[in-house]
């Protein structure tokens, strides 16, 4: 069809067929992943990426074999398919284990017609070392410079046999043979090329996400993330009935530190009184939320709680920073905090009356001689 109405070999069209798969596996998924972050649903980008990749490259290799399931070169697909597995082994770095993998090639097997043919069952067992290699290779060499090396060896190593196979089957000729086996390991490689400037990519754009809804002194979420997420919360406990709370602190006489030590010390407490907040966060709770907004100020989210059940992991981040010794040189400094706690109530009708009641309660410690937490 390409030859007679483009004038383009087949090469050059499947280069492009393959690498427009890839792409819009790439505008796809990130789509999905906007998505589920907008929403802010509770699944890991790992477990989107392991679903959707699964499902889409099975979409994929089924599709393709309709056309020509049953025929006499019901092989021409192969090494699309094989493209498919490397890319869910290797690059989005899936593992499956064999009891579902298994049943995955059976049933690829009886849709193929090609279940009762001994060549095929040699395929098949090669194929699933093909993947287990893969994703091997990828979890010990992938940051190191031998990668692009080892991922050639292994992805021409298995390419030999797997057509092997299938010249066995179809009684390919050794011409047909050398040459698929030569295209795969031409696609491999372009394959690797291109995912890895789309992931140069992506990187960047995480890095950029990541400094912009992080304070880049504490680690911590920054202001913007603060009143992203709490709309976000507050209209989720609206709208399910769920409590939510707010504990809302700040470091007393902060000033003080700063002249006496200086800025740079200043810095390093605020790092050290994130570092242990975070600390005492991990510990109790992954689902409560951390930001730095302001200065010296901290706002901590915790969704599904009401005020008194806050008071656990309060006391906890209260009690460890009244008692934390930071180290400035040969001086040892000695903080507290002042902190306000309050719920989400009824007759609240934005995140900032909300936010309002903690900040009244922080600035009741303030003013009744600090270091004190005051709940309302
Ligand atoms: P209070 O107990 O009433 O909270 O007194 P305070 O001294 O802590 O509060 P004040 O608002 O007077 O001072 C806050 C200080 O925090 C002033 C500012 O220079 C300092 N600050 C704000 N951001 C940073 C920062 O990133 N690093 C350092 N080292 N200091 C900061
Ligand atoms: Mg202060
Ligand atoms: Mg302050």
């Amino acid at each position: 069809m390409t030859w007679s109405n483009w004038q383009l070999p087949p090469f050059i069209t499947s280069v492009f067929f393959i690498l427009g798969v890839f792409t819009l596996y790439w505008v796809t998924f990130n789509w999905l992943i906007s998505w589920v972050h907008s929403r802010h649903m509770d699944v890991t980008d790992e477990f989107v990426n392991n679903l959707f990749g699964v499902i889409y490259m099975l979409i994929f290799v089924f599709s393709i074999q309709t056309l020509v399931v049953g025929k006499t070169d019901s092989w021409i697909f192969m090494n699309f398919q094989l493209l498919a597995i490397t890319f869910c082994a290797y690059y989005l770095n899936i593992h499956i284990p064999y009891y579902f993998f298994f049943p995955i090639v059976l049933v690829y097997m009886v849709f193929n017609h090609s279940i009762g043919y001994w060549q095929s069952w040699g395929h098949a067992i090669t194929l699933m070392a093909f993947f287990w290699t893969l994703n091997v290779i990828r979890v010990r060499f992938h940051d190191k410079k031998s990668a692009p090396w080892i991922y050639l060896l292994v992805t021409t190593g298995f390419g030999g046999p797997l057509w092997f196979w299938m010249r066995l089957k179809f009684n390919l000729t050794w011409g047909t043979f050398w040459q698929e086996w030569l295209y795969m390991i031409i696609f491999e490689e372009l394959l690797y090329m291109y995912v890895s400037m789309l992931s140069h990519d992506v990187k960047l754009k995480l890095q950029l996400t990541k400094f912009a809804s992080h304070d880049a002194l504490t680690k911590t979420g920054n202001f913007a993330a603060y009143t992203d997420d709490i709309k976000c919360f507050f209209a989720n406990s609206l709208k399910k009935d769920l409590p939510l709370s707010m504990m809302m602190f700040d470091i007393d006489h902060f000033k003080n530190i700063n002249d006496t030590y200086g800025h740079l010390a200043g810095d390093h407490v605020l790092q050290q009184v994130s570092s242990v907040v975070q600390t005492v966060l991990d510990a109790n709770d992954p689902n409560v939320k951390f930001y730095r907004t302001g200065g010296e100020e901290f706002n901590i989210i915790f969704p599904g709680y009401k005020s008194k059940d806050t008071k656990i992991i309060v006391n906890q981040i209260f009690t460890a920073i009244n008692h934390l010794q930071i180290h400035s040189g040969l001086q040892l400094i000695n903080i507290s905090i002042s902190v306000g706690v309050s719920e989400v109530t009824a007759d609240d009708k934005a995140p900032m009356d909300f936010y309002n009641r903690v900040d009244q309660n922080l600035y009741y410690s303030k003013r009744h001689g600090r270091m004190q937490v005051t709940v309302a």
